[in-house]
C-alpha cells in the first residue's frame, strides 16, 4: 500500500470576524499536497474571506492554518509567497497600463528576489530578468496566451485577463495555488480552456479553487470542501458531497450558487 499524501495546508478553528459578524466562524479541514481541491458554497458563505486568510491578505481573528506543518498563521502575504502560496483574486489585481509580458515578468522578478532593491549587481540583474523573461512566454503559452505579449492587459478580454491572473499566480513557482472564481464571467469556450489548463498544472502545484461553476468543479476536484454562512459543512469526495443531503440543503432555495 502506498502512503497517502501528506497534508501541504491544515486550517484549524480559523475565524475571521468583521465586528460582531462571524464571516468565517471555526473552519477546520486539510489539504493534501497535489490535491486538486474545491471550495464551494451559497453567495456570502465566507468562501473568499477564507482565502483571504490562507493568502495573508486578512488576519485571522483565531485559528490557525499550517502550511506543511508549518505554523503561517502570522505571516505577512510576501513571506507567504515565499513559501509557496500565491493567489487570483475574486477581483482583479493586475497592472492594466502594463504588457501582458511585463505582468507576469515583474510577478517572476519580484519572486526571485531580483525586484527593486536587493543589492544584486548589474550583470546578474540582467541574467535573472532574461532567465525570468523566458519563464514568463513559457507561463503565456500555458495559459493559452502566447500571442498577446506585447499588449497592454487593459485590452485583454475579460476571459484572458483570468488566463494572465493565472500565468502571474504561477510566475511566483507556487505550491498552493488558491484561484477564487477563476471562470467567473467567462464564455463556456473560455472555461473550456481554463479547465483544461488547470487539470494540466504539475502534481507538485496544489489547487485550492473557489467556483461557483459546479460542472467544472465535479470535473476537476478530487475533494470538495462545502461551506454555509461561514461554516465548513463538509469535506470529502466529490460523489460523497454531492450526495450529502445537508449539502443539498444548503443549497435549497439559493437559486444563485455563488457571486
Ligand atoms: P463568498 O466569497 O463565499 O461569497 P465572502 O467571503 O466574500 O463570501 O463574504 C462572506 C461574508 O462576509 C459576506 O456576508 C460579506 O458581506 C462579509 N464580508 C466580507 N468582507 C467583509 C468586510 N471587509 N467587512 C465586513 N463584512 C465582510
Ligand atoms: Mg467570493
Amino acid at each position: 500500500m502506498t502512503d497517502p499524501a501528506p497534508d501541504l495546508l491544515e486550517l484549524r478553528g480559523v475565524s475571521k470576524h468583521f465586528g460582531s459578524f462571524r464571516a468565517v466562524d471555526e473552519v477546520g479541514f486539510t489539504v493534501r499536497a497535489g490535491a486538486r481541491h474545491a471550495v464551494i458554497g451559497p453567495n456570502g458563505a465566507g468562501k473568499s474571506t477564507l482565502f483571504g486568510l490562507v493568502s495573508g491578505t486578512l488576519a485571522a481573528t483565531a485559528g490557525s492554518l499550517l502550511l506543511d506543518g508549518r505554523d503561517v498563521t502570522r505571516l505577512p502575504v510576501h513571506r507567504r509567497v515565499g513559501l509557496g502560496i500565491a493567489a487570483t483574486f475574486q477581483h482583479s489585481s493586475l497592472f492594466l497600463p502594463e504588457t501582458v509580458l511585463e505582468n507576469v515578468l515583474l510577478a517572476a522578478l519580484r519572486s526571485a528576489g531580483a525586484g527593486a532593491g536587493t543589492g544584486l549587481g548589474g550583470r546578474r540583474k540582467a541574467g535573472a530578468r532574461a532567465a525570468a523573461t523566458a519563464r514568463a512566454r513559457t507561463l503565456l503559452e500555458r495559459v493559452g496566451l502566447p500571442t498577446r505579449h506585447d499588449v497592454p492587459a487593459a485590452e485583454l478580454s475579460h476571459g484572458e485577463r483570468r488566463q494572465l491572473e493565472v500565468a502571474v499566480a504561477l510566475a511566483t513557482e507556487p505550491r498552493l495555488l488558491l484561484l477564487d472564481e477563476p471562470a467567473a464571467g467567462m464564455s463556456p469556450a473560455e472555461t473550456e480552456r481554463l479547465t483544461r489548463l488547470i487539470a494540466a498544472l504539475p502534481d507538485d502545484v496544489t489547487v485550492l479553487l473557489i467556483e461557483h461553476d459546479l460542472d467544472m468543479v465535479f470535473e476537476l476536484a478530487d475533494t470538495v470542501t462545502v461551506m454555509h454562512l461561514g461554516h465548513h459543512l463538509t469535506t470529502g469526495p466529490p460523489d460523497e458531497v454531492r450526495a450529502s443531503a445537508e449539502v443539498q440543503s444548503a443549497y435549497l432555495g439559493t437559486t444563485e450558487v455563488s457571486s
